[in-house]
């Protein structure tokens, strides 16, 4: 008989670390199967240089944690991909997750068993687990696509995937640097690549709409206030439309909510939130 549990759940992203640690505050027992070594699904693969995220950080955290969010020393406006990952491996040790996290561990499939009303899930290692709840937590970006180029695999140089890049710094000193794409990776790993490049070439099908980010260390007076005020903020997260989520403060909730707004007073409104 394969060991049973109430939940596996697949992915040990910000989505996986999450549930794990709901479902146990819930008295059930879950195990988490991963495929890479370690936690951040997202902010674990995406390793290329520059890599940051878009939404400020007092907002791209759990809110699950009244202690963690008043205690957690971000830095900067807009962290960095190993400020985040370190964030994610702080939650994990925080609150104790590897123990039911299972690395290096793909899942391979999964049956539903109408007779034993439960989940028989498989794994590449051949292993295998019952559980009445199997949860996906694989992201919705985390399958890495490869460009169809007909020739790609005579290249005689070396290449890399910005959301597979290596965990060894990568020197790109004297060498002669093709990138493909200008979404947001490549427009992140551009500028860094290019300061130590010998000649830097960039392919773009669809040119991309970019602003500056205007990124800056986090001042303590701003982290004092979001901390005072931290459960009307998530409340306001929670009902704002996505892109303006980071851009929200308690004190001015209405110009984010576009909904809100007439197709006249739509760009004022944007405007004053930029
Ligand atoms: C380059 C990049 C930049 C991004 N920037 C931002 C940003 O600035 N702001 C923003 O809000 N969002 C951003 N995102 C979106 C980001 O994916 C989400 O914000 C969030 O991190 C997703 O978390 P997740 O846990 O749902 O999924 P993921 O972080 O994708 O984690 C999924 C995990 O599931 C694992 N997995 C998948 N299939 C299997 C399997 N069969 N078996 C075992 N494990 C499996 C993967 O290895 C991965 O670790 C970005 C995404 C990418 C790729």
């Amino acid at each position: 008989m394969p060991p049973t549990v109430d939940a596996v759940i697949v992915g040990a992203g910000f989505s996986g670390m999450y549930l794990l640690h709901k479902m146990r505050e819930q008295g059930l027992t879950a195990v988490v199967f991963e495929a890479g070594t370690g936690v951040g699904g997202t902010w674990y693969w995406n390793r290329y240089p520059g890599a940051r995220v878009d939404v400020e950080s007092l907002a791209y955290s759990y809110s699950f944690s009244e202690d963690l969010e008043q205690e957690y020393p971000w830095q900067e406006r807009y962290p960095t991909q190993p400020e985040i990952l370190k964030y994610a491996n702080h939650v994990a040790d925080r609150f104790d997750l590897r123990k039911d996290i299972v690395f290096r561990t793909r899942v391979t499939s999964a049956a539903w068993s109408e007779e034993d009303k439960a989940w028989l899930i498989r794994t590449e290692h051949e292993d295998a687990v019952s559980a009445r709840f199997f949860v996906m937590a694989t992201g919705c970006l985390s399958a890495p696509k490869l460009p169809e180029i007909p020739g790609i695999e005579t290249f005689k140089g070396t290449s890399y995937q910005t959301s597979r890049w290596p965990h060894e710094k990568i020197d790109f000193t004297g060498q002669r640097v093709g990138i493909i794409g200008t979404g947001s990776s490549g427009v992140q790993s551009i500028p860094v690549i290019a300061e130590t490049a010998d000649d830097l070439t960039v392919f773009q099908r669809t040119p991309s709409y970019s602003l500056p980010a205007r990124n800056r260390p986090l001042r303590p007076d701003e982290i004092a206030q979001m901390r005072e005020n931290y459960r009307a903020f998530r409340q306001e997260q929670r009902k704002a439309a996505p892109a303006c989520r980071s851009r929200c403060r308690p004190n001015r909730p209405s110009k984010c909510r576009t909904t809100n707004a007439t197709p006249r007073t739509r760009p004022r409104g944007k405007a004053a939130a930029w």
